[in-house]
């Protein structure tokens, strides 16, 4: 009995895994998505052609639609959105908020909010190439703290106590929006 459903095409990879794949003329591989020889075949998107079975269900291949509905459900799934890790790779710390801080919401989700930023500075340069009387200034005992120019010394940024420090490097701070 000749078979008077209709059917639903899908893109082939490799039509030699596919017994009655046939050559699009546009390009490319099908083959109907119930696996049967190809006879009446819709060559529509997955949600036309459930669409389509909504108005006449007795006029389609079950097997066909079944895979219609999957390939549709899959679809529309939501998306998984990465996780952020617990602590940061680089230093521990649990501070990592995507989306916060001017950070993006999927990249670098493994670096704390300071990790980030820090991947994201200018290079650091030898402390004799600072030329601002504010840098944010790597010190071998403290690390990276913002730091201010008194004379040839330096001190922590908005500290009475003045303590000196020596750092080895500085990154440029960014100019304030002022002076830009
Ligand atoms: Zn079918
Ligand atoms: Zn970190």
């Amino acid at each position: 009995m000749a078979d008077l459903k209709y059917h639903w095409a899908i893109p082939v990879l490799d039509p030699s895994k596919r017994r009655y794949a046939w050559k699009a003329y546009a390009g490319g591989h099908y083959a109907q998505a119930c696996g049967r020889k190809p006879a009446l075949v819709l060559g529509d998107t997955a949600a036309q052609f459930v669409a389509k079975v909504k108005t006449d269900p007795d006029w389609y291949c079950s097997d066909c639609v079944k895979a219609a509905r999957l390939a549709l459900t899959k679809e529309s799934a939501p998306k998984p959105t990465p996780r952020p890790a617990r602590s940061c790779s680089n230093c521990r710390s649990g501070a990592i908020n995507p989306g916060h801080h001017g950070r993006a919401e999927d990249t670098d989700l493994d670096l704390c909010d300071v990790c980030y930023w820090r991947k994201r500075a200018p290079e650091p340069r030898p402390i004799g190439e600072a030329l601002d009387t504010e840098i944010i200034g790597y010190c071998p005992d403290i690390g990276w703290r913002r730091l201010s120019r008194i004379g040839q010394k330096w001190v922590l940024t908005g500290i009475k106590q003045l303590v000196y420090y020596e750092p080895t490097h500085f990154l440029p701070l960014p100019p304030s929006p002022e002076a830009a």
